[in-house]
């Protein structure tokens, strides 16, 4: 197959006008050949992908519209949420939703509009959450928890990005005995996958957790919880190890993808085409559009979450502090504090309603009094969501040179580097390290 329609590069230096690659070796995509792997997506994801087949030995190059982490990897509440194994779509949380949905500004909202073409996506999740699809999801989720911690700290071992790791735990509080009560059965869940944690009250949660609201009665201190200091500065550390390991990147948007027998090939919005032995498509809440062009029609929705990131100082927060009943959490970041959260099912098109940051802001001010609330920057995200809360991991039916690595919902931080092992896994044909049945594209 012939290479890539941009091969030939005229850059010159300043001074001597000699051609760039007379002083360096010219890269692949110079020599004109095929990549091995091309990865659409400079997210968490696609770059912790990057980073495994870099380090396999692959030539791997990373195309995205906007850079590496600018989007929805850029803004999240940074957890490596390992003990979050309890699917969306449990009973306690759709007996909630009438309660949300009543507040237009409540931790769940749908716009009307957008009711229509959510409700085959709402239906899915409904379903999800019967009694023998939720314990299917619950023993997936949790074998993948496993490798998703422990590929996590190898990976940040070898990226040199350990430091950046944060092990302070986390608290989640409850506003009465009956909210405490309701909390019981997931947490009974979560210990027979060995999570560790311990319900704190009185002087103990106080010690945890300095000048909180007296409307908080309980709390569970989660001892294993981890955050890290920025997400977006942890994924572009990695990418930096990455492309020590010979990673590149492409700043273009993909138009269209199309797959043969022995390769992949995408066209970029410039028209100019590339091609490679396999394609990733690891591009967010926007990959089923591209899946939808290879004939796959994989029901990804975006549930879009809201934050504010204050200034470093405005409060003393020593962990991070989860508000389950009012969808949202505080992070303390080295770069600032972060209140957010929240799951709007808007689509993609819509634009942001900051209103949502600023009412998650309130609520953070009277849980927190003498938060201060100045400086803060607002930020929307696009979680990538399937219905069943696992994220889609595996080969495009009928298209051996593609495989997909998308919809990690509210843990695509956490499962990034798992999801890299795994898709090179798939890519180099090794043994996969979990089964990867539930997380099929063909599941639907
Ligand atoms: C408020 C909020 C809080 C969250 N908190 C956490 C948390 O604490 N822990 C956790 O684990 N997860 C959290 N998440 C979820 C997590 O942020 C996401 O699951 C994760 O960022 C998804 O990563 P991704 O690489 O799949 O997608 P993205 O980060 O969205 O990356 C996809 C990339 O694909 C690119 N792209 C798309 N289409 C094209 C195209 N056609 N051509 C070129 N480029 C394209 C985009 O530019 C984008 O950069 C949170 C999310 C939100 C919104």
């Amino acid at each position: 197959m012939k290479g890539s329609a941009d091969v030939q590069g005229n850059s010159t230096t300043q001074e001597g006008r000699r051609p760039l690659s007379a002083l360096r070796a010219p890269t692949p995509r110079e020599r004109g050949e095929r990549q091995d792997i091309a990865i659409i997506g400079g997210g968490i994801i696609g770059i912790c992908a990057a980073a495994f087949l870099a380090e396999a030995g692959c030539s791997v190059t990373v195309f995205d519209r906007t850079g590496i982490c600018e989007e929805t990897s850029s803004g999240n509440a940074a957890a490596f949420a390992f003990s979050d194994v309890l699917p969306l779509a449990h009973k306690g949380m759709i007996r909630q939703l009438p309660k949300w949905l009543a507040d237009p500004l409540g931790p769940l909202s749908i716009p009307p509009a957008y009711l229509p073409k959510l409700l085959p996506w709402l239906i899915r999740f409904w379903r999800a959450g019967a009694p023998e699809k939720y314990e299917a999801s619950f023993a997936a989720q949790a074998g993948m928890m496993k490798l998703a911690e422990a590929e996590w700290m190898h990976l940040l071992d070898r990226s040199g990005t350990r430091p950046m790791l944060r092990e302070d735990g986390s608290l989640e509080f409850y506003e009465s005995e009956a909210e405490f009560q309701a909390s019981l059965p997931g947490w009974a869940a979560r210990k027979r996958f060995g999570i560790g944690f311990r319900h704190v009250e009185g002087d103990e949660m106080a010690a945890l957790q300095p000048g909180l609201a007296p409307r908080f009665v309980k709390a569970t201190f989660v001892p294993g919880w981890k955050t890290v200091a920025d997400p977006k500065l942890l994924g572009k550390a990695v990418w930096a190890y990455a492309e020590a390991k010979g990673a590149r990147f492409e700043k273009a948007r993909v138009e269209r993808v199309e797959a043969g027998a022995d390769g992949a090939t995408i066209v970029l919005a410039d028209g100019t085409t590339r091609q490679a032995r396999q394609l990733v498509i690891a591009a967010g809440a926007w990959s089923h559009l591209l899946a939808r062009q290879l004939g796959d029609r994989i029901p990804l929705e975006t549930e879009r979450g809201y934050n504010t990131t204050l200034p470093k100082g405005a409060f003393d927060v020593r962990r991070q502090l989860i508000f389950s009943g009012h969808g949202f959490v505080i992070t303390p970041l080295d770069t600032g504090l972060r209140v957010g959260g929240a799951v709007e099912l808007g689509g993609i098109e819509r634009p942001p309603n900051y209103a949502r940051s600023k009412a998650l802001l309130r609520k953070a001010q009277s849980f927190l009094p003498g938060l201060d609330p100045a400086g803060g920057r607002e930020w929307m995200g696009f979680r990538p969501s399937l219905p069943d809360s696992l994220p889609v991991i595996g080969r495009a039916p009928g298209h051996q040179s593609v495989v997909y690595a998308f919809g990690h919902g509210h843990l695509g931080l956490t499962q990034s580097a798992a999801t890299g092992r795994l898709i090179r896994e798939l890519v180099l044909g090794q043994t996969s390290s979990v089964d990867l049945s539930p997380f099929s594209p063909q599941r639907f």
